[in-house]
């Protein structure tokens, strides 16, 4: 099993510089190749993300910390899964866990839509004022047991979740649009996870792989842990 953990570069210098750095050794020399999926990593600016006297680490390539015991997630898996979810411009994405609405972001800058369902209000409520800040405004968050996914505006093109979720929770796969992808770290522990692709192939099939492996925080929920 290949595993998609941080590396650490030392950080000096301008944010554009620095997101410069992270696009190609980061992301493009360890095989992110989708150029919306670059492009999009290249717009969003990650310090705008990270909690405060955190910005200088904003573009090393390893999660933070972010308010209540959360993390944004790490540049590369970000990339990684959002390349994963084989995205075309007018696609409809779920993504639960919203956290700090970094990879809501670089999924908005993709697609037509992105609903993102976050269960701590806090976070939802800053998440919100950050993303109106950045003037991203196809995004829409909702405070919510993710797990039991977003059916008012099901069916989705893709949905990526972004914690660690002990099985695959049902209601996503029947909120998955037929050739939908659901991008999901699945593991019997809380601490590792195994990033799972789960495609719909018709009304009554889906069709599994496993991707690497990958170490988010917990999915709790009904459907969660
Ligand atoms: N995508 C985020 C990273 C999120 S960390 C970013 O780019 O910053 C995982 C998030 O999932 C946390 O904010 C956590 O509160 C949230 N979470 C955990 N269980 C959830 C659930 N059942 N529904 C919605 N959000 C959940």
């Amino acid at each position: 099993m290949r595993y998609c953990f941080r590396m650490r570069l030392p950080l000096t210098k301008s944010s554009d510089y620095l997101r410069e750095i992270m696009i190609r050794e980061h992301l493009a020399r360890r095989g992110i190749h989708d150029p919306e999926v670059l492009r999009a990593m290249r717009e969003v600016p990650r310090e705008a993300f990270v909690g405060e006297g955190m910005q200088e680490l904003a573009y090393e390539d390893g999660p933070l910390p972010i308010e209540e015991g959360q993390t944004i997630s790490q540049p590369y898996i970000v990339a990684y899964m959002t390349e994963a979810l084989e995205l075309s411009s007018s696609d409809r994405v779920l993504e639960i866990g919203t956290g700090s609405g970094y990879a809501a972001a670089i999924l908005s800058r993709i697609v037509g839509a992105v609903y993102s369902v976050e269960r701590l209000e806090g976070l939802a409520h800053s998440a919100r004022q950050r993303l109106a800040m950045l003037g991203y405004s196809n995004i829409v968050v909702h405070v919510g047991d993710g797990t039991l996914g977003w059916l008012e505006h099901s069916p989705y093109d893709a949905i990526v979740v972004t914690a660690g979720a002990p099985q695959v929770p049902k209601p996503l796969l029947e909120q998955l649009a037929i050739g939908g992808r659901l991008v999901i770290p699945v593991g019997a522990s809380y601490e590792v996870q195994i990033l799972v692709r789960v495609r719909r192939v018709s009304e009554h099939d889906y069709h599994r792989e496993e991707l690497c492996g990958v170490r988010f925080v917990p999915l709790i929920g009904a459907a969660g842990w």
